[in-house]
């Protein structure tokens, strides 16, 4: 009798996850196949650490086929319309626009969540979103050269607009790329001699009224106080108003001249689930405590585009973090091998096991089990968060962070990728995660553009 068939769809927390525990939970009696646009599952949470030049790109990749063996990896995305539940089939195009069709008799839907675009005139024009390697690549070659470029500019205007980085949204992505850009950018301009002398200028938006607003206020008070010390401009309950090429109109209608803007504000679910046709919770796909899709015991979903019962809110659902994608993705891998007949089937329900956010230099806020650590021992305590929670590559990891403990920061462009291979919409077919090469495009417009470069 032929073994049955996993298909696991994204390797992303949740997917990784599922891959690795129900390999080992089956050990052979299933053949399991991960389909995923890249060979590694995306460390997000240190994301932050690339874009300022801590990290080098690869540490935070965690390699599938290395960590994976009895994985079979198929590199490309499910189609928005290719999954067929009744089929059993899913469609897929490759990495160089070929496709194909996977079949399965069990599927796990773990293709996370995208940047969700709002109606604010100029802004999928003009800013950049940060999801992805391509993104904090850009990211830091393109403060690197603000840097250089504002060093040397004859014009006093262009010279701030250079130096000034404006970050929308204060969670805890946009709380960690502005608090470690205003190092990455003081570390850059120290020592040398920068026309009128102004410090680089960083400033953080947020419509909520305090920073990091998802998590407990004595977190947010604290990255809010050492925000403000380290000379981060941070604004709550304002945004954006509308976005061009030379600067940003906040809610407030002030001007800030800017040839920067990041856009952190918000997510949505991969809209890849509206595909196949089964209940959604703000576009979240429905499944039941087990994980599986209501009507579909074939189909599993989990992480960020699955809208799971929070077993310890009742009415609620698990909110969409890293911590939940994690421990989702072993329930997912336990349920789908009770589902073949190895093991017993469990609920999904997890306490929050508290955050950490690191804020750079030895500053970081973290809560473990409720526990509020500030300043120096949060920091230990979130970087051997991290690497603890980090499949692969620790000893890389802490390599980099050692270095960086003792050496200057290197501040040199890699030119790798161009400001047209992170488009805000990454949930458009358009925003293909490519990075260029000497040919790729450039947006015709961004404020990330160097104009009068
Ligand atoms: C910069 C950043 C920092 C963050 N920091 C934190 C943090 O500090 N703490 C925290 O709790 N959370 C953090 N988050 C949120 C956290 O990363 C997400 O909640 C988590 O990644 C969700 O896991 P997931 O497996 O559902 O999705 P993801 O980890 O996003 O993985 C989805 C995977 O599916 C793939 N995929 C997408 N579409 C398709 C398709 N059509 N076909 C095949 N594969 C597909 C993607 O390429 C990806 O590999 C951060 C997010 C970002 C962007």
């Amino acid at each position: 009798m032929s073994r049955p068939r996993v298909l696991i769809v994204g390797a992303g927390f949740a997917g990784y996850r599922t891959a690795r525990v129900l390999s080992r939970l089956v050990r052979g009696r299933a053949d399991i196949t991960l389909l995923n646009p890249t060979d590694h599952f995306l460390y997000l949470p240190l994301l932050p650490q690339v874009a300022v030049g801590i990290l080098e790109p690869r540490r935070v990749a965690v390699p599938l086929r290395g960590t994976l063996p009895h994985v079979r990896l198929v590199l490309g995305e499910a189609r928005p319309d290719g999954i067929d539940p009744d089929a059993r089939t899913v469609r897929y195009t490759g990495p160089e626009g070929d496709s194909g069709t996977l079949v399965y008799d069990r599927l796990v839907l773990a293709v996370g969540s995208v940047n969700k675009l709002l109606p604010v005139p100029g802004v999928a024009e003009h800013a950049h979103g940060f999801r992805g390697l391509p993104e904090a690549l850009y990211l830091r070659d393109h403060v690197t050269r603000q840097i250089e470029l504002g060093a040397v500019s004859e014009d006093p205007r262009g010279r701030t607009a250079r130096r000034t980085f404006v970050v929308v949204g204060a969670g805890y992505t946009g709380t960690e790329v502005a608090a470690q850009g205003k190092l990455f950018t003081d570390a850059l301009v120290r020592g040398r001699t920068l026309g009128d002398g102004a410090p680089p200028r960083w400033l953080l938006l947020d419509t909520a009224p305090r920073v990091l607003p998802e998590l407990d206020e004595r977190l947010s008070r604290t990255a809010d106080r050492v925000l403000r010390r380290r000379g981060v401009d941070v604004r709550t309950e304002t945004s954006v108003e509308e976005a061009t090429s030379d600067g940003v109109r906040l809610t407030d209608g002030e001007f800030v001249e800017t040839r920067t803007l990041v856009w952190c504000a918000g997510v949505r679910p991969d809209p890849l689930v509206e595909g196949i046709g089964q209940p959604l919770e703000r576009g979240r796909l429905l499944v039941d405590p087990y994980l599986r899709v209501p009507g579909r015991p074939d189909v599993f979903a989990c992480g960020d585009a699955a809208a799971v019962p929070d077993l310890e809110k009742p009415g609620h659902y698990t909110p969409m973090t890293a911590q939940h994608a994690w421990r989702q993705g072993r329930i997912a891998a336990r349920n789908v091998a009770a589902s073949l007949g190895i093991g017993e089937r469990r609920a999904y329900r997890h306490r929050e096991l508290g955050f950490t956010v690191d804020l750079g230099g030895v500053e970081a806020v973290a809560d473990p089990l409720g526990v509020h650590l500030p300043g120096p021992v949060a920091a230990a305590v979130t970087r051997g968060y991290h690497l603890a929670a980090l499949p692969a590559n620790r000893v890389r990891v802490a390599a980099d962070w050692l270095l960086d403990a003792v050496l200057p920061r290197q501040a040199v462009q890699l030119g790798l990728v161009r400001s047209g291979s992170v488009p805000l919409d990454t949930a458009s077919p358009e925003s293909a995660r490519v990075v260029g090469g000497p040919g790729a495009a450039v947006a015709p417009a961004a404020v990330s553009a160097e104009p009068g470069a």
